[in-house]
């Protein structure tokens, strides 16, 4: 059995050359700390009557693994373009670059800079969402989430919140429309049932105490067969009679005809703020392609009423974001280049037989890369989804590579191996294969080189 009076010092490792280098690379607190721990983990195994490692080539290897972030670059080949897990949407150019300035300079955020005045920070993107939108007045928050539960408590705080039993949705466990609603102290009326709710159903609903009518975009499921839902304009029209405002939560809410693009129609932000809703909510790092946010777009009075809420500040968007997003909304003042300047709209519009192309392209290359580990590589085609709650039931026609490898594991372990590169890189399992859609994957380079590293 190894000795434990075998084993070096603290201050030997630390003096020793490798121990000098762990400090130049990281700094003397952690590198002792490593060695300590490592030291602790050598006694250990001793005493349970097996061997140490090297001590001080284990507290490099601590240090190494500490020293990766945990949020380093990856290749999204999962086939779902905006994918909360994975941070939803790129960003365009000229949105990168106004964050990067907004982190590094002083900025007009909240002054202005004619009168030396103070300004509002909401004053930068206010005209670009209602000129993109036609709604009369606007204002951002945190996120969608956030815009909800602002929403619901500045028009129905200790009132009726009249809502249809087929749209009290959750999104990801922990967004759940009747949990929102009484965060937001507002009393949840459901009306009709999950398949069918009809005008008379929200008539007999409204009363004294009804602060407001929700209409909730069904972002991730689909209520299909013997159904019956309000139209947004018929809804608007009993709200407009009870003199109650109608709050359509949109979800993606993109700004553009989704059409235009080979997708199935989606109303638009500007056709809900048309159907008569008083507001409509939509985030910002869904389809419209910008950072985390979440817009609130309607009636000026009610927007005035929802800036004055207290928890608006707890809500409001940073200087770094306000950045992004404006220059995320100026580039749809130029929608014809829109599919070129948007990444989102990029990857969603990409013809199918580009993918295709390059699936054909890249599979001998990464065949020849996999094969001395075990595993084979072919194109295939493959479906790709939108993601993050816009047209949850439809797909788009992709292509993709088909990883397979010798055991009923093999698509399991090939996966976890591909999580682990430097670039860690993320598929879906079907049919007893890892396929890797590639619509989303920028250039060919990005998956042999961070195949490479395998
Ligand atoms: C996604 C979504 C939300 C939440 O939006 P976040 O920006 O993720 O906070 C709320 N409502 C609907 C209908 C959604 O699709």
């Amino acid at each position: 059995m190894q000795g434990l009076r075998a084993l070096p010092s603290v201050d030997q490792v630390l003096n020793g050359p490798a121990g000098r280098a762990m400090i130049a690379a990281h700094g003397r607190t952690a590198t002792t700390a490593a060695v300590r721990a490592e030291l602790d983990a050598a006694r250990a195994a001793i005493r349970a009557g097996g061997r140490a490692d090297d001590v001080a080539t284990g507290a490099a290897a601590r240090l190494d693994a500490a020293a990766q972030t945990t949020l380093r670059p990856m290749l999204n080949l999962t086939g779902t373009v905006l994918h909360t897990n994975l941070g939803r949407a790129i960003l365009a150019e000229p949105a990168i670059r106004a964050a990067v300035t907004a982190m590094a300079n002083p900025l007009a955020l909240e002054f202005d800079l004619e009168t030396g005045g103070r300004g509002k920070r909401d004053d930068h993107l206010r005209g670009l969402i209602v000129e993109l939108t036609g709604a009369e007045d606007a204002t951002v928050v945190n996120n969608n989430a956030a815009a909800v539960l602002i929403a619901l408590n500045t028009l129905a705080q200790g009132r009726d919140a009249i809502v249809s039993r087929g749209e009290l949705i959750e999104i990801g466990g922990a967004f759940r429309m009747p949990d929102i609603m009484a965060r937001a102290g507002c009393r949840l009326v459901e009306v009709g049932t999950t398949n069918r709710t009809h005008p008379r159903d929200y008539q007999a609903a409204l009363g004294p105490d009804t602060g407001l009518i929700l209409k909730v975009h069904t972002s991730n499921y689909r209520i299909e067969g013997f159904t019956a839902e309000v139209p947004a304009p018929e809804l608007a029209a009993i709200a407009r009679a009870a003199g109650v405002p109608l709050l359509n939560d949109l979800g993606s809410g993109s700004l553009v005809d989704l059409s235009h693009y080979g997708m199935r129609r989606e109303p638009t932000v500007a056709e809900a703020v048309a159907e008569g809703a008083d507001l409509v909510t939509f985030s910002g790092d869904k389809l419209l392609g910008g950072p985390q946010a979440g817009f609130i777009a309607g009636r000026r009075d009610l927007i005035a009423a929802i800036d004055k809420n207290p928890l608006k500040r707890a809500v409001r968007l940073d200087k770094i974001r306000i950045a992004a997003l404006e220059a995320t909304l100026r580039l749809y003042r130029d929608p014809d280049r829109l599919v070129q300047t948007l990444p989102t709209l990029a990857v969603l519009a990409r013809p199918a037989a580009d993918i295709a192309a390059q699936a054909a392209r890249l599979a001998p290359r990464i065949d020849a890369i996999l094969a001395p580990h075990g595993f084979a590589a072919a194109p295939c085609t493959c479906a790709s989804q939108i993601g993050s709650g816009a047209l949850p039931v439809d797909t788009i026609p992709s292509a993709g590579l088909r990883l397979t490898g010798a055991g009923g594991d093999a698509p399991d372990r090939l996966a976890a191996h591909l999580r682990a590169l430097p670039t860690p890189i993320i598929g879906h399992i079907r049919d007893g294969a890892l396929i890797l859609d590639l619509r989303c994957l920028p250039d060919d380079d990005a998956l042999t080189g961070a195949l490479a590293a395998l």
